[in-house]
């Protein structure tokens, strides 16, 4: 029996961070991860940090990489009706985002918890949680034929939306609410320098498009595909084919095209638990809450679930006092809910529903001209997408 003051269940960006945060208050973790280093890293995700993440991986002792390698946003342009318009969140918020991939943040996160010889398993198998609703809760897990148990004071739930942590609440102890939307998203990673300096969300008859980036030499697009079309479907030119038709023609023309490096695809949908906790288990990030990646929000909600925990875990430890565990899935919740609303919302004017009317076509239609028209609407937009404060 091993024992731990804090079991994290996953080592996705919301484990990895919240064992570093941890560590460097001296609280002591054993993170175990289902899956090998590599399989994890080979993962491309989410590339777009709120400032607040960017402060949190620095407490985290993990940005010097981040701050030489990643790329600041000061604003992103939107087009609709074949005109790009500029959204400047410098100039309506004072703040701006930062583009640097998940997988490059992970991997920063490994290295320096590496570095203090703090205790990640891979290839942990089987992980149960045993007595969550009591003092004295236990994980337990098999790697290469043996089973371990640790005894520990909290677990976190730090393992996805398929993870173990939120299926082991008992039903009567969880609510959840879900939106499933009629379509994904085909992405493809290609090594060529992006279109445009900022991210290029498309509104266009034919779908949604979203010219993003991980690096000044390395490019993201996605189109809006349905629900059952399979990568078979789409060889590298006919992805290409199909975002020239989405895009202007300078973006046409400033396009570099090449070989995928990865292809895939991603249903959308809007999930939350609540509340978030049973007993002495917490759950943060895609454990609990999935967004649809319009508003660049589920690595960032990951990132402030985080923050919120590691200071309730440092209350404890430091103070005795439950009071920030005991009100974390509120305040979690309360930005959950509005990082929610928002992506929904992104999601809403920059998508074409397939069952959408002639009335909802021109309620879009409104919608973004009245955000290009007014610098109120753009103010809100600009303040969500930088990331409310926490
Ligand atoms: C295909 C895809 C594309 C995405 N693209 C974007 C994007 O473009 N923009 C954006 O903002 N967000 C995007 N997201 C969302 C973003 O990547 C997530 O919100 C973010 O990864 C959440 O971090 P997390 O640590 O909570 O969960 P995860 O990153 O999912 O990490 C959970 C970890 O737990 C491990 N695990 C799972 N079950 C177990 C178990 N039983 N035992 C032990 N370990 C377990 C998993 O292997 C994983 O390593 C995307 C998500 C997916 C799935």
């Amino acid at each position: 029996m091993l024992r731990t003051q804090v079991a994290i269940i996953g080592a996705g960006p919301a484990g990895l961070l919240l064992g570093q945060l941890l560590h460097r208050a001296g609280i002591g973790t054993i993170i175990l991860e289902q899956r090998s280093k590599d399989y994890v890293l080979a993962r491309i995700r989410a590339g777009v940090l709120e400032q607040g993440a960017v402060g949190l991986i620095e407490e985290a002792g993990a940005s010097a990489r981040m701050r030489q390698e990643g790329l600041v946003h000061d604003g992103t342009e939107i087009a609709f009706g074949g005109v790009r318009y500029r959204i400047d969140f410098q100039a309506l918020t004072g703040k701006t985002v930062m583009v640097y991939g998940q997988t490059e943040v992970t991997r920063d996160l490994m290295d320096a918890r590496e570095a203090v010889g703090a205790p990640t398993v891979y290839e942990a198998l089987d992980v149960t949680i045993h007595a969550a609703d009591t003092d004295r809760p236990s994980v337990r897990y098999r790697k290469d034929g043996h089973e371990t148990d640790i005894a520990c004071d909290f677990v976190a739930g730090c393992d996805g939306f398929h993870g173990v942590s939120r299926q082991t609440i008992p039903e009567h102890a969880l609510r959840t609410y879900e939106r499933v939307y009629p379509f994904g998203w085909l992405g493809i990673l290609v090594d060529k320098p992006p279109l445009s300096d900022e991210l290029v969300y498309v509104n266009h008859e034919r779908g949604f498009a979203l010219c993003s980036m991980r690096s000044a030499t390395r490019s993201r697009y996605y189109l809006q595909c349905g629900l059952d079309e399979h990568l078979d479907d789409w060889p590298d030119d006919k992805f290409w084919e199909e975002l020239r038709r989405r895009l202007d023609p300078e973006a046409v023309a400033r396009l570099q095209t090449g070989p995928a490096i990865e292809k895939s695809i991603a249903p959308l949908r809007s999930f939350v638990a609540e509340p978030m906790r049973f007993g002495r288990l917490f759950l943060a990030g895609d454990a609990a809450h999935i967004v649809p990646p319009t508003g660049a929000k589920g690595l960032n909600l990951a990132a402030s679930d985080v923050a919120y925990l590691s200071r309730a875990f440092v209350e404890w430890y430091q103070r005795n006092s439950m009071a920030g565990l005991d009100t974390y899935p509120r305040r979690a919740l309360a930005r959950v809910w509005k990082a929610e609303r928002f992506s929904w919302w992104m999601t809403q004017i920059l998508h074409r529903f397939p069952e959408s009317s002639g009335f909802d076509g021109k309620l879009q239609a409104a919608e973004l001209d009245y955000l290009f028209g007014s610098k109120a609407a753009q103010t809100v937009l600009a303040e969500n997408y930088v990331g409310l404060p926490y």
